[in-house]
């Protein structure tokens, strides 16, 4: 058999070049391994995403990819407070954290990626693999082979589908309506009474709440960071869902939609509502978003991260509904787990079934935890027994400590 230690069986693609393609980029390169990663976007994806909470987890990865310092990377919250819909503080909680935005995250992450080997405009539509090596193809006609390959191609991913098409992203029966509002365009009090804190407003079966992260250039000082705004409101599929999705030109793929194409109308009827249901405080945040857009909420699970030479990881493999906010840590963790994992193995396919043994129970964990979180907000009526045990996580307590609260 031939040794991992030799460098020409060390290429890897990486498809999908976002958190998860990046950390393990970054996490193989350093292990010696020749390393390209291929992303369908074109330009850089920094101005994609929002809010982002972290966890001690996601520094010690980042740490051990020489990335950053924690104190580079976001704005600290020391407290959380919880909104009556009369605007009283209903309860206070103290918890340390860091809130950042997705663009700062990415940002640190590319900086660090030698660009010679990051090609975007690349969107992988096939794939085969042999004994020795996996073949792909490119929407452009280009082809590549390489000694292993790495799905890091986020929930929809294309090399999921051809590998196990039986794993589907499942809707969760809610979305996220989400927006960003510059610091400076709050009011005085809105900077001095929500701005520091990550503030909550629980309406009856939905869930706002808001976070300081840093600003449009990645800016940590005061007066210009951003305000997050997170709006979960059950949907249900077949309706609501489908108006939702259907945007300005009356297109609809049934999935998602660009946080450029919600209707006005959309947004309108949303921001009415919040006059109905919401804290004024958060009804003002709601009516400050710049352009508020719409996530679906969805779980996937897979039932192996390893397929011969290829390894699924971060969404691809596994995608956990937001409020344990785990998303990019669990990505990083898989990233360095494969890393290891070929580092200790002489075969690329039994180390990637080493990698797929240590991923899969805490993978699993993460994405049944944040169900139950959410479950809650479902649109879709759940039996007396659902409801029972969605019941332990709807009170204010419980919503204030679990929402991206310590990980256990
Ligand atoms: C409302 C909400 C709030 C969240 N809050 C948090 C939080 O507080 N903390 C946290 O850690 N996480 C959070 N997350 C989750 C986090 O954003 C994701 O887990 C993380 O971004 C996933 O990274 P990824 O690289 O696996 O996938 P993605 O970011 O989806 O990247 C996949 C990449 O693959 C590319 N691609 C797709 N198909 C192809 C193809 N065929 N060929 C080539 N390239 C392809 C795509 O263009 C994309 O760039 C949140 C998510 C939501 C919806």
């Amino acid at each position: 058999m031939s040794s991992l230690k030799d460098k020409t069986n060390r290429q890897v693609t990486i498809i999908g070049g976002s958190i998860a393609g990046l950390t393990t980029g970054l996490a193989l390169l350093k292990h010696g391994w020749d390393v390209q990663i291929y992303e369908a976007t074109h330009g850089e994806l920094e101005h994609r995403g929002a809010g982002i909470i972290t966890h001690d987890a996601l520094f010690d990865a980042l740490k051990k990819l020489d990335v950053t310092s924690k104190d580079q990377i976001g704005v600290p919250i020391r407290t959380r407070k919880a909104f009556d819909k009369h605007g009283s503080i209903v309860r206070t909680i103290e918890l340390e954290q860091i809130a950042t935005s997705w663009g700062r995250l990415y940002q640190l992450l590319r900086n660090q990626f030698p660009t010679e080997r990051y090609h975007s405009q690349k969107v992988l539509t096939h794939l085969e693999q042999s004994n020795e090596s996996v073949s792909v193809q490119f929407a452009d006609g280009s082809t590549i082979q390489s000694c292993m390959l790495v799905a890091a191609d986020g929930i929809r991913s294309t090399v999921r589908q051809l590998l196990e098409p039986e794993a589907q992203p499942e809707y969760a029966g809610y979305v996220a309506w989400r927006g960003l509002i510059n610091e400076h365009e709050l009011s005085a009090y809105e900077r001095k009474e929500l701005f520091p804190y990550f503030t909550f407003c629980l309406p009856d079966g939905e869930q706002v709440l808001s976070y300081p992260i840093a600003g449009e250039q990645h800016q940590l000082s005061e007066g210009y960071r951003r305000c997050n705004v997170v709006w979960y409101r059950p949907a249900a599929k077949e309706s609501t869902l489908q108006d939702l999705l259907t945007d300005i030109d009356g297109n609809n793929n049934g999935e998602s939609i660009a946080p450029n194409k919600v209707k006005a109308t959309t947004i309108a009827h949303m921001r009415q509502d919040a006059k109905k249901l919401l804290s004024p405080q958060h009804t003002a945040l709601i009516g400050k978003l710049r352009q508020p857009f719409i996530q679906p909420i969805y779980d996937l699970t897979t039932a192996c991260m390893a397929h011969g030479r290829i390894a699924l990881l971060g969404d691809a493999a596994f995608t956990a509904r937001p409020h344990l906010g785990v998303g990019i840590t669990k990505a990083a963790e898989d990233s360095l787990c494969l890393a290891n994992a070929l580092n200790s193995y002489t075969s690329i396919v039994e180390a990637l079934k080493h990698f797929d043994k240590q991923r899969q129970s805490k993978n699993r964990t993460w994405v049944n935890q944040s169900r139950e979180l959410g479950a809650y907000l479902q649109a879709q009526l759940l039996s007396e027994t659902e409801r029972q045990h969605a019941m332990i996580h709807r009170t204010t307590e419980a919503v204030m400590c679990e929402t991206a609260g310590l990980l256990k």
